[in-house]
């Protein structure tokens, strides 16, 4: 099937575009054609003849590069009742991502290619979004020893994470980014000084103390951050900052960037919505690693994300199952089920001003593209049909049970959000389309 996508405002920020009312040819998988007022017919009128051109009309819609999630838990192998690479996969597409990288703290955590392989196989069976693996850094991610870099990527992983725990050893993270730069692969770390987060179960501070909860200082992660940063200095190797929290951290990398250092950085979310106030009713939803912080904090991560310290939004979607959330503070298990609401999270710092469409789409497609150095990222002509288009003003209430993951752990269960996705293409095949009716006409299914 060819697609037609009429009328839609097309922003791409790999071509500097954002133009409205725009079409987007698709044929054969390949975007062929970016005009106005592309015909339905095709130059000599086959298309429409053979039957095989369906017409979408995006009048109202956003339609924009398919959006890509650096940060994922698909909890498969090993925690399905969590989340199941299918399930997983329902919730990216249904949320305008086309992509979606994995990190590797699965049972078998993924520290080497068997486990590569069978997530690209399971993600490959279900046919809805790319998936890309994230291999572990060290074996087990226990911290001791390398996991081995060639083979994994050869199996098929994007980048190397032990996401969940930080690597301790400076040594071992030095021999890490050396290791993998000269096989051109990314390292992401998760920055927690274990010795000072220990214990903790919530951002250090006065609500903590309020709460007679145990804190988990901002310098557990700003250290880490420093010393990545000292450390990809001194190798001359990049490395990538995993969700970051904190006020230091965000002026530690934007210094860092002054240098010349190779350093890349996202946030999450909820980390530019939520502060550590949601926990004041004990909330087991609001349990996240790294912690929610202060409006302070808060504060900073827009304006890195703002000036472009923070280069790129990832959900870290973290799906647990009601026994992880529903007990004592102290047990709960850390995350929050992120996909569904990315998108609409990110599009209230664009009506607020914080910042532009063009800036929340590059975010969330073009940026994590580059930093992953996988495709996608942009509509241009002769490129793979990647798509999202979205409503950015249709409204909708988070109703945590009709979330299409397993995981309905999210801190934002009734919030009244504005933008949906409305369709997402995957290598040219429809993979989503909003069944709902939707509000102010102008999308129509021809
Ligand atoms: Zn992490």
């Amino acid at each position: 099937m060819n697609y037609l996508l009429k009328g839609g405002r097309v922003v791409d920020p790999s071509q500097q575009l954002d133009s409205c009312p725009l079409d987007i040819l698709v044929e054969r998988g390949v975007i062929v054609k970016l005009e106005d007022n592309i015909a339905k017919t095709g130059a000599a009128g086959r298309r429409a003849k053979s039957g095989d051109l369906q017409v979408f009309n995006l009048e109202g819609m956003v339609v924009a590069p398919g959006l890509i999630d650096m940060h994922t838990h698909l909890r498969e192998p090993g925690f399905e009742y969590k989340e199941t690479i299918r399930t997983g996969s329902e919730a990216a597409v249904a949320s305008g991502f086309t992509s979606i990288a994995c990190m590797p703290n699965t049972n078998p955590v993924n520290d080497n290619r068997a486990v590569t392989e069978f997530i690209k196989r399971k993600a490959q069976e279900c046919g809805l979004v790319r998936v890309y693996p994230v291999a572990t850094i060290t074996v087990g991610s226990e911290g001791a020893h390398l996991a081995e870099f060639a083979d994994l990527k050869d199996a098929g992983a994007v980048a190397f994470s032990d996401d969940g725990k930080p690597v301790m050893n400076a040594g071992i993270m030095r021999r890490a980014l050396e290791y993998a730069a000269s096989i051109g692969m990314p390292v992401i770390s998760h920055c927690e000084d274990l010795n000072l987060s220990a214990g903790g179960l919530m951002n250090e501070g006065w609500i903590a103390t309020k709460l007679g909860l145990p804190g988990i200082p901002g310098i557990a992660e700003d250290i880490m951050v420093a010393r990545d940063i000292a450390l990809a200095g001194f190798t001359g190797t990049p490395v990538h900052i995993a969700h970051v929290s904190t006020k230091e951290a965000v002026s530690l990398i934007r210094n860092a960037k002054t240098r010349g250092i190779g350093v890349t950085a996202e946030t999450a979310p909820h980390y530019f919505s939520l502060t550590d106030e949601f926990l004041e009713e004990f909330d087991t939803n609001g349990k996240v690693n790294p912690p929610l912080r202060t409006p302070d904090d808060l504060q900073a991560i827009k304006e890195g994300l703002r000036d472009g310290t923070i280069d790129a939004i990832a959900s870290d979607h973290a799906p647990h199952g009601r026994t992880d959330k529903e007990v004592e503070f102290e047990y709960a298990s850390a995350g929050i089920s992120g996909l569904e609401t990315s998108l609409a999270l990110g599009l209230r710092l664009v009506e607020e001003g914080a910042l532009t469409l063009t800036q929340l789409i590059e975010k969330m497609s073009i940026m994590p593209a580059k930093i992953l150095k996988i495709p996608g990222g942009t509509l241009r002509v002769g490129s793979v049909a990647d798509i999202t288009a979205f409503d950015p003003g249709m409204a909708w209430t988070v109703a945590l049970p009709l979330f299409r993951s397993r995981g309905k752990n999210s801190p934002f269960g009734g919030w009244a959000l504005r933008g949906k996705a409305v369709l997402t293409l995957v290598n040219g095949e429809v993979k989503y389309r909003n069944p709902l009716p939707l509000d102010g006409g102008g999308l129509g299914w021809g």
